[in-house]
């Protein structure tokens, strides 16, 4: 850990003792945080300790506390629905049950043990690296996120327009993700996922989900490959033209070792006529 300013670390127990100076940051699972080094950085605020059950229901939505780690999302996928990890460039069919998606998306980290056990959903959404898989979730579903703000209330949006850019969030400083929540109507959709990266264990270079709700309004959802999540959304099935059209039209594709923009945008264009064919 090279955060060799860090004075404190404080671990509150209730909201009210949620207090984030200037030079702090809230601590997570520290899956990031202890892995680079930051000077300036005075005392860490450690949310893991404030009793959030990771996931909970109300009547309308499926919500996930953003401590509630990865391990713990990953369980919410039926034993029977835990299909091999998707693997570096291998032929994969999706099962078209959204609860899956919790399954392969906590399965397209660049994980090790510690952070399938560690990394929390809200910390990954946070820190908004483009192979986020939580963002990628939560943005396919439509979720929702719950933020608290320093004054005491909270305010809400949905997590596609929250992530805005690589490592850029519509957070103001000291807020705090609290929850992210998923409408049961997104959990009576029809889903499929594709990803793909260079190597088996490698970052994710594009990962598509396409959903299509029991209204026959069809969503594709591209993160990994793009800078921030992009939602394209189709009354009903679109033509393949129609589709290969708005995929090409996106304009934010990321581009660094783990992958050209021009190969992201190839491989979008083809998991969305491929998750099209599926879910058609
Ligand atoms: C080997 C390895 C592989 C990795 N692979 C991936 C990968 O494939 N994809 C990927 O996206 N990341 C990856 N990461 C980065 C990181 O581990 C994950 O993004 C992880 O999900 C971060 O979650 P955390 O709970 O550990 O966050 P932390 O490290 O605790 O925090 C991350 C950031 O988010 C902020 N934060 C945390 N929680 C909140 C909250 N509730 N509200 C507001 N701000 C908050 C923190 O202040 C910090 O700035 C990897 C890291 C390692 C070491």
């Amino acid at each position: 850990m090279d955060l060799i300013d860090v004075q404190e670390i404080r671990v509150p127990s209730a909201r009210s003792e949620i207090v984030i100076g200037s030079s702090e940051k809230i601590l997570a699972g520290g899956t990031w945080l202890f892995s680079v080094p930051e000077t300036g950085l005075t005392g860490l605020v450690d949310i893991t300790r404030l009793g959030w059950a990771p996931v909970t229901r109300t009547a309308s939505a499926l919500v996930i506390a953003a401590t509630c780690t990865v391990a713990e999302l990953s369980r919410l996928t039926p034993p029977a629905l835990r299909t091999d990890p998707v693997r570096a460039g291998s032929g994969y069919e999706s099962h078209t049950d959204p609860y899956a998606l919790f399954w392969h998306c906590a399965n397209s980290f660049l994980a090790s043990y510690k952070i399938w056990n560690i990394a929390t959903v809200g910390g990954n959404i946070a820190l908004a690296l483009p192979a986020g898989p939580m963002i990628s979730l939560a943005a396919s579903l439509d979720a929702e996120a719950v933020i608290w703000m320093p004054s005491g209330g909270e305010r809400r949006m949905p997590v596609a327009d929250l992530v805005t850019g690589v490592m850029r969030t519509a957070l103001e400083p000291r807020e705090v993700l609290r929850e992210i929540v998923i409408p049961f109507a997104s959990l009576d959709s029809r889903t499929g996922f594709r990803r793909i990266a260079l190597n088996d264990l490698g970052r994710t270079g594009t990962l598509v989900i396409a959903r299509v709700a029991p209204t026959g309004e069809t969503v594709f959802t591209v993160t990994g490959g793009t800078s921030h999540p992009v939602q394209l959304r189709f009354d009903g099935m679109p033509s393949a033209p129609e589709l290969q059209e708005r995929v090409l039209a996106i304009d934010c594709w990321y581009d660094d070792a783990h992958g050209s923009s021009d190969w992201r945008r190839a491989m979008s264009v083809r998991f969305a006529e491929q998750l099209r064919l599926e879910l058609a």
